[in-house]
């Protein structure tokens, strides 16, 4: 075995997106001193993926998360374009796929996620296009030319942030999704419902309770229609796949880690190995005050969990957890998502939603749980504390956007007694 190196406090991170990226940058901040390597698969440096589906038109589609030489000035080993392809748990090695090994001390996996495939005759058509990568953003950009037409199959996050750049741009664009609304994993109902409308009035179509049963190639083997179970043909130029991402948790599961829809970590990113952590959209772990088992998709789930480890591996005090949010920008509405949605009870409505300045209250009792906001941070900032907090609040005054936020409290939960 001819591990490249052996000091016991080496760090490999596989995985070169978000989560490591950030993780190897804070390491440095922490002090941390030995040996960092980094194994990121794409042959492009670590960078921001939210502009993928946001910005794939302008010249803002690129942007590094550290500028270039980064990394040399931080010691920081970059292995780009190289995917690890085992990992030796007895002899603390993994395995690149040019046959190489890296010995660590702490091996970090965050592997993230990969677009789910659409298992339907004509998915290997040329135009038919899912979108994760920086290569797959540039193939769509230059897929999308103003006064085409763009059928994006599924209505989540990414792609109906997709549908508004494009429609934005001028192409014709059809969303269809499988269920009775737009968003229907990862949104309430209402908030489905306005962004469903929203897009509509920018001249979208959005067809629900479509089924895709297969794509339609013309000559040259190029997609020019999504195919319906009911036989109804989309014609399209471009059809854009975005129903979902799958954690890459296939080398822990070879190397005997838990995995259970993504790797199965604790609340500060240990598996059960103590010389392994995961971090970022390949994780599920405990979130909320039930400690229920969540795997989330966002940009500040990757870097608290890449903070935790930092701290882990450095044997300093991990930060405590956020209440997990996200963001997406659709059209003139800067959306933010905080806490988890349960239930199914109405969500309390504060602002106009016709305005574009609104925001969603769910509640447990009277207890805000989750915040669904678009175009007004302060409200979601103050939220966003409500549920940190676990305060009880006056329900009939929530939507009331002539009373204060922090007017609405009506008590502070008792701090738990120590024993
Ligand atoms: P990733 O960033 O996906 O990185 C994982 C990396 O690991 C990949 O580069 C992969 O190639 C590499 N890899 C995998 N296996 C191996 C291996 N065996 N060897 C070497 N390398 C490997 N979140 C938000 O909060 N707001 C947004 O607006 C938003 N917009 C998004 C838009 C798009 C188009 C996409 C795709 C995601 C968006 N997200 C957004 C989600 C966010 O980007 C992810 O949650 C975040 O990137 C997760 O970071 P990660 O490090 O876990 O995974």
């Amino acid at each position: 075995m001819t591990a490249e190196h052996t000091d016991p406090g080496a760090v490999v991170v596989v995985g070169g997106g978000h989560g490591g990226g950030t993780l190897v940058g804070l390491l440095r901040q922490l002090g941390h001193a030995a040996p960092v390597t980094l194994v990121g698969h794409e042959a492009d440096a670590p960078y921001h993926r939210p502009p993928l589906s946001k910005k794939f038109h302008g010249d803002e589609l690129e942007q590094p998360l550290k500028p270039a030489p980064f990394y040399a000035e931080q010691d920081i080993a970059l292995r780009l374009g190289a995917e690890v392809v085992a990992i030796d748990r007895d002899a603390r090695t993994v395995r690149l796929d040019d046959g190489s090994e890296l010995a660590y001390g702490t091996l970090v996996l965050a592997t993230g996620a990969a677009p789910r495939r659409l298992e339907v005759p004509g998915a290997d058509l040329a135009g038919v296009l899912s979108l994760r990568t920086l290569d797959d953003a540039r193939a769509l950009r230059d897929g999308l030319r103003p006064g085409r037409r763009l059928v994006i199959v599924g209505g989540g996050y990414v792609g109906l942030e997709v549908a508004a750049v494009a429609r934005s741009q001028g192409l014709e664009v059809t969303v269809l999704e499988r269920e009775d609304r737009v968003l229907a994993r990862v949104a309430s109902p209402e908030l489905s419902s306005i962004l469903g409308a929203h897009h509509e009035r920018h001249g979208t179509v959005v067809e629900t309770g479509a089924d895709v049963a297969s794509f339609a190639g013309d000559e040259h083997g190029a997609v020019r229609a999504v195919v319906l179970a009911d036989g109804r043909e989309v014609p399209c130029d471009v059809a854009l796949v975005g129903v979902g991402a799958v954690p890459r948790d296939d080398l822990a599961r070879a190397a005997g880690l838990a995995c259970e829809g993504g790797i199965l970590v604790d609340a500060e990113t240990r598996t059960a190995d103590p010389a392994i952590l995961a971090i970022g959209d390949v994780t599920r772990r405990p979130l909320g005050g039930a400690g229920e088992l969540v795997r989330m998709e966002s940009i500040p789930s990757a870097t608290e969990q890449a903070k935790q480890a930092a701290h882990v591996i450095v044997g300093r005090d991990v930060p405590a957890a956020d209440v997990p949010w996200f963001w997406s920008d659709q059209f003139d509405l800067k959306l933010k998502i905080a806490g988890l949605l349960r239930g199914d009870r109405p969500a309390v409505v504060r602002g106009d939603p016709a305005s574009g300045r609104f925001t969603l209250f769910h509640l447990d009792g009277d207890v805000v749980r989750a915040v669904e906001s678009a175009n007004a941070p302060a409200e979601f900032m103050a939220g966003k504390k409500l549920i940190q907090r676990g305060d009880r609040v006056d329900v009939a005054r929530l939507a009331d956007v002539d009373v204060k936020l922090k007017d609405v409290v009506l008590s502070v939960p008792e701090p738990a007694a120590s024993a």
